[in-house]
């Protein structure tokens, strides 16, 4: 069998022939926000309706590593290493210290209570940037269902501690990721509860003082939508959807994919050089070796 689909030639060499999709963990209900711990080689990531965070260490298996974890969903580390982490059952955004203290850097806007952050990524400077769609609120299966008090938003926490709604016209604002130079900003919209929403990846401009402009249309996944995504250290966008991971050009156009046999929520580069994909899939996680690196 095949473990991608090459578009674009140039795909070709992103591949490797002899690389399978591998499972590496399974038994889980839903998983997303994989992110990967080089110095402490492991894999983290949420199994959302189980209410815990999960670790996966190679060659010696997966352990539970924070339970309960008020239902956390997308977590990244911020510049100093330490997981940053959204969380659906606690409303809020929070840092884990090196010395395992829970900080947090945000649960609330204009004095009402956010949604239930989804997920999240950390600038240059240090600024930690997420989205607050509804989800976690709107049933009791990967939070609790309760009412929505803010808009679904997209957020930014300054270094000072000074939180922004910055995007503010999106139906459910989900994965987001920079481009490697920081100069655009990819935001998806899984506005698709309802049929007619939006659901497609918008591209940002980023200038001065972190301003954001533009936002058009950059792609629309099919089949599935962009729930979670990362950029290749060349800026090609590595997104989530219903047959696995779509390989996106700057240009918009697919370059290939990368199939999985489980429907795919989010992804991370990890593993040494970063040339390494973990794939959160629905009751599993799956890993690729990729002739590619990734950024954060
Ligand atoms: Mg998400």
């Amino acid at each position: 069998m095949s473990f991608f689909e090459i578009i674009d030639p140039a795909f070709g060499k992103f591949v490797l022939g002899n690389a399978p999709v591998k499972q590496i963990a399974t038994g889980f209900d839903w998983v997303e926000g994989p992110v990967w711990f080089g110095d402490l080689n492991c894999l983290l990531f949420s199994d959302i309706p189980n209410n815990r965070i999960m670790r996966w260490i190679p060659g010696v298996g997966t352990s539970v590593f924070r339970e309960p974890s008020n239902f956390s969903n997308g977590h990244t580390r911020d510049r100093q290493g330490r997981l940053v982490s959204c969380e659906h059952g606690g409303r809020r955004v929070t840092r884990t210290e090196f010395d395992g203290s829970i900080t947090v850097i945000a649960d609330s806007y204009e004095g009402k209570r956010l949604n239930s952050p989804n997920d999240v990524i950390v600038a240059s400077d240090g600024a930690i940037w997420f989205t607050d769609p509804h989800y976690g609120i709107a049933t009791d299966y990967e939070g609790h269902r309760s009412e929505q008090e803010l808009h679904c938003n997209v957020y930014r926490v300054d270094p000072s501690g000074t939180m922004q709604a910055v995007l503010t016209d999106f139906n459910c604002p989900n994965g987001l990721a920079f481009s490697p130079d920081e100069k655009k900003l990819y935001v998806a919209d899984t506005g698709r509860m309802h049929s007619g929403d939006p659901q497609h990846i918008r591209v940002f401009s980023v200038g001065e003082n972190w301003r954001l402009s533009g936002g058009e249309v950059f792609h629309a996944i099919s089949p599935g939508c962009a729930d979670g995504m990362r950029l290749d250290t060349d800026g090609n966008l590595w997104s989530s959807a219903a047959d696995g991971v779509h390989c996106i050009a700057p240009d918009g156009h697919v370059m290939g994919k990368i199939l999985v046999p489980e429907t795919v929520s989010n992804l991370c580069f990890g593993g040494r050089g970063k040339h390494r994909l973990f794939i959160t899939a629905t009751t599993s996680v799956y890993a690729i070796s990729l002739n590619r690196s990734g950024t954060l």
